[in-house]
């Protein structure tokens, strides 16, 4: 074996274990497996688990926030008109250069895999595109990045736009996606979705659309996007991000929406940071600007959360692309403090993120790739509660990234003795 991983703790086993890695993949995981002149590392009764999975952000705006003029009125609106003259800056170099170093802060915070998704439209061309495309080709090796064509001003509203999602596809984007707000009418918005799918079906791709991101009750689209994921035999390749507008709803129609949801595999994602920082300008009694996390998991919805914006216009002071925070922030949020509850929370940005991605070959198991992140902390509730460092991160078997804190308290209560 190349690498033997010392003194793990993992999901579901009390006691502690070896994993054995051989060429990139998960030999074997047990306790007490020999070395034979094997390199190892120690867990010290830290938690292994397969690296965290980043179902949706922005690489192609991130760090523009400097740019941005403040954001007066407070409101979403006012906050798109102004990065959408900051688009119109953009040079390949300048977003390949934030796309990279955003995407090595994830990678720090024991992240793989990251879909991103990249404005397309008139503001900004393919520009966005080409500088994700040559940092996700400087990332081989690193990380794997899906590129979702992102129709940020909307399809029907943004003429050319179609056709622009198509010259993307073409470039090298692998999914198709939307923003259902940006349209004038819910009319145009169940348009604009026929409008992916048409596109997504031309390329054999899958959709990840921005749904219903918006505190308004009469904002349908995650609805329309169910049935028609339905009707078009699209089970579980679409994936539909915010849908705010769902905790909105009465009680009735949200749970037939979350029953259509779960019928058509649609997996939902919340971002937490970003809704609730940008998203909800509510009078008392304010929501949170989040979906139905619980009601969708009750019904077998597969949810997973994720980042969206680190330091632009939308988030312009906060985001650190890590998924503990992620968690730590769903955890508060919808007050999940039952057994087991954490572990709903940590399979968001693991399991159920990666399922959403599509993920093959994914988790902790003897013949998977040796993928994962060493945490300091031996469990996944105490993860989430420290916001425990990655001590090392390994992907196929090769460390990508470290963290070694120290931390000394000198002025501590007296010694027992
Ligand atoms: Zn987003």
């Amino acid at each position: 074996m190349d690498l033997v991983i010392r003194r793990a703790h993992v999901r579901g086993s009390p006691e502690l274990v070896d994993i054995g890695i051989d060429g990139g993949k998960i030999e074997a995981i047990r306790p007490g497996i020999e070395a034979h002149g094997s390199r190892e590392i120690d867990a010290g009764g830290g938690l292994v688990a397969p690296t965290f999975v980043e179902p949706h952000t922005h690489l192609d705006k991130a760090l523009t926030a400097d740019r941005c003029p403040p954001n007066r009125s407070g409101l979403i609106d006012e906050v798109v008109v102004n990065t959408t003259e900051v688009a119109r800056t953009y040079t390949e170099e300048d977003v390949y250069t934030r796309a990279t170093t955003v995407a090595g802060w994830f990678v720090q915070n024991g992240v793989t895999h990251i879909r991103t998704h990249v404005d397309i439209g008139p503001p900004v061309g393919l520009t966005g595109l080409e500088g994700v495309l040559a940092a996700r080709e400087a990332l081989r090796g690193v990380a794997d990045i899906q590129i979702v064509a992102f129709a940020q001003w909307g399809i029907v509203r943004s003429p050319g736009t179609d056709e622009l999602l198509r010259r993307a596809m073409r470039r090298g984007a692998d999914i198709v996606g939307a923003n259902t707000v940006a349209e004038r009418t819910q009319a145009d918005a169940d348009r604009q979705i026929d409008v992916v799918f048409a596109i997504a079906r031309e390329f054999d791709a899958d959709v990840d659309i921005h749904c219903d991101s918006t505190d308004d009750p009469n904002a349908t689209s995650l609805h329309y996007l169910a049935a028609r994921t339905i009707e078009l035999g699209y089970h579980g390749r679409v994936t539909a991000g915010h849908c705010c507008a769902l905790s909105s709803y009465d009680p009735y129609y949200a749970a037939k929406v979350a029953r259509l949801v779960r019928e058509a595999g649609v997996s939902i994602v919340t971002m937490p940071i970003k809704m609730l920082y940008a998203g909800i300008r509510d009078p008392y009694p304010k929501r949170r600007g989040m979906t139905r996390i619980d009601d969708l998991l009750e019904v077998g919805v597969n949810v997973c959360t994720g980042q969206d914006n680190i330091l632009d216009g939308f988030s312009p002071c906060l985001g650190r692309a890590d998924p503990l925070e992620t968690a730590l922030l769903v955890a508060y949020n919808f007050s999940f403090k039952r057994p087991g509850d954490l572990e709903l929370v940590f399979d968001m940005v693991t399991t159920n993120a990666a399922r959403a991605l599509g993920l093959r070959d994914y988790g902790l198991a003897p013949g998977r790739p040796a993928t994962l992140n060493v945490l300091t902390a031996p469990t996944v509730q105490e993860a989430i509660r420290l916001q425990a460092p990655r001590r090392f991160v390994l992907r196929n078997g090769t460390m990508v990234a470290e963290t070694e804190r120290v931390e000394r308290l000198h002025a501590g209560t007296a010694p027992r003795s």
